[in-house]
């Protein structure tokens, strides 16, 4: 695979490190550049990325084309996630990556994958 800051192919372990508030995977070289992730504090805001490298890119779009088909709205999608509304809104912007638990509610409420 290759660093993420310098482009080059990284031999050996990728490091993963924070730089400007972005987790980054880069080679041993770039990565005095950021923090190490062991280092930062608030990991839970960051770390669904990685539990999930695979979340399709498109989940937005997946999310709000099968709800159409269930011809639910917004809010009866979220009463059967258990969810806020909001975080419907969120996840169809594009603007929430959901996390694990959030993918399975998916998966058995709509009958999607969101995991490529
Ligand atoms: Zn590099």
């Amino acid at each position: 695979m290759e660093c993420e800051v310098c482009g080059l192919e990284i031999t050996g372990e990728p490091r993963r490190v924070l730089i400007d508030g972005v987790v980054m995977l880069v080679c041993e070289r770039c990565s005095s550049m950021g923090r190490k992730l062991g280092e930062v504090e608030h990991k839970l805001t960051i770390e669904p990325w990685f539990d999930m490298p695979e979340l399709a890119e498109d989940y937005p779009k997946r999310i709000r084309q099968a709800r159409e088909k269930l011809g639910l709205t917004q809010e009866e999608l979220a009463k059967r996630l258990s969810e806020r509304v909001s975080v419907v809104k969120r996840l169809e912007a594009g603007t929430l990556v959901p996390d694990e638990q959030l993918v399975k509610k998916i998966r058995r409420v709509l009958g999607i994958e969101l995991i490529e």
